[in-house]
């Protein structure tokens, strides 16, 4: 975090405003400590750089998209057992709680833990690890978390031809159906995309829509040409409740018309674009425009010690890099709330919470606040 910036009164203000945030990996929040201690845990020292946790950072400067999966694969494979999952919820949850973070869906990729790596855990003990992270988590800071259970589509396509095995993604469908219980709330899909298109998933998305989840598949994660059709085809054949990502849809005047009258919000991520290099620099960032065309845009750090941001950073960012002013970071703010995908009750809850503060607040940034 930027201590001279999160000082200012603007900074403040944003640290103290309350925030929910629905685009998160809990794999992608593990502190480069808690890495470490996992690593020497499981005797897999070796499949880390380094084990000083400040030369880990230098790990997270991504060459491309390819490189930041191959790194976010080594953290996965780290968590290992029931424990290890109620140690990174918790403290995800404990993270949430410094930021004033009141609500947050965090991404699991259960799926790589189960199958793809080495001595993984079973599902069972991957839902009694994150339900004890976050009782523990609510518990001792009043947050609130939900897990989306994600498909690696990376692991999805096989071959030169990029043939669809359905394993992975009916897999994690049964997954979060017996997660329901446990604070499930969706399906998302995410990894590589290029290559990977959404349509073989309509099966799995359709079971899990059908039994009350959500569908918040990453989608147009890249400004390249073939990522609005990824957007599309979430919405036609996902039936998506949100898009991970969407920026790919700034191409398409249609796409974007679509969006608009479903009223599809999109969890954007603008520090991640950088540092994955989707995105060059901020200045070509495409939030601006889907917001100021009136999209229900919502800000997000996706990946935050690998990106090496907070989600503060990302609300101060909206204010440095486009003149966003506190009426402005409120209103995004809010539409997170709106966006959420928990049981009404909690919603409407933790909206009012937002609305008394800003009311309280005002919109201007207090120097006090
Ligand atoms: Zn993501």
């Amino acid at each position: 975090m930027n201590e001279e910036a999160a000082s200012t009164p603007l900074g403040r203000w944003i640290a103290g405003m309350p925030k929910a945030e629905l685009h998160i990996h809990l794999e992608g929040s593990l502190q480069p400590a808690t890495a470490i201690e996992l690593a020497r845990r499981h005797d897999l020292v070796h499949t880390l750089p380094t084990t000083d946790p400040a030369r880990l950072a230098d790990w997270f400067d991504f060459t491309d998209f390819a490189d930041f999966i191959r790194v976010i694969r080594a953290i996965q494979n780290l968590i290992r057992t029931s424990d290890d999952f109620a140690l990174v919820a918790y403290q995800a949850g404990a993270a949430m709680a410094e930021q004033n973070i009141r609500y947050s869906e965090l991404t699991v990729s259960p799926y790589n833990h189960t199958h793809i790596f080495d001595k993984g855990p079973t599902i069972g003990a991957i839902l009694a690890g994150l339900d004890e992270g976050r009782r523990s988590a609510k518990a001792d800071f009043g947050v609130e978390m939900r897990w989306v259970f994600d498909i690696a589509r990376n692991f999805c396509f096989s071959g030169p031809d990029r043939v669809y095995d359905p394993h992975p993604a009916e897999t994690t469908l049964r997954y979060a159906l017996e997660g329901q219980e446990h604070g499930v709330v969706a399906l998302g899909i995410g990894g590589n995309e290029e290559g990977r298109p959404p349509e073989p998933f309509a099966h799995a998305f359709q079971e899990a829509r059908r039994h009350g989840l959500g569908s918040v598949p990453h989608a147009g994660e890249s400004l390249a040409p073939w990522a609005a059709g990824h957007v599309r085809g979430s919405i036609e054949t996902l039936g998506a409740d949100r898009i991970g990502h969407g920026i790919g849809a700034i191409t398409d005047p249609h796409l974007l018309a679509l969006l608009l009258d479903r009223a599809i919000p999109l969890e954007v991520c603008p520090t991640s674009n950088l540092r994955t290099r989707v995105c060059e620099r901020l200045a070509l960032h495409p939030f601006p425009h889907l917001d100021r065309m009136g999209l229900t845009v919502t800000l997000n750090s996706d990946d935050p010690p690998l990106f090496g941001n907070t989600l503060n950073d990302e609300y101060r960012l909206l204010a440095t890099g486009f003149g966003y002013g506190p009426a402005d970071l409120a209103r995004i703010a809010r539409n997170a709330f709106t966006a959420a995908l928990c049981e009404p009750s909690l919603r409407r809850s933790l909206l009012e919470e937002f609305d008394a503060w800003t009311r309280t607040h005002g919109m201007e940034a207090s120097p006090e606040g």
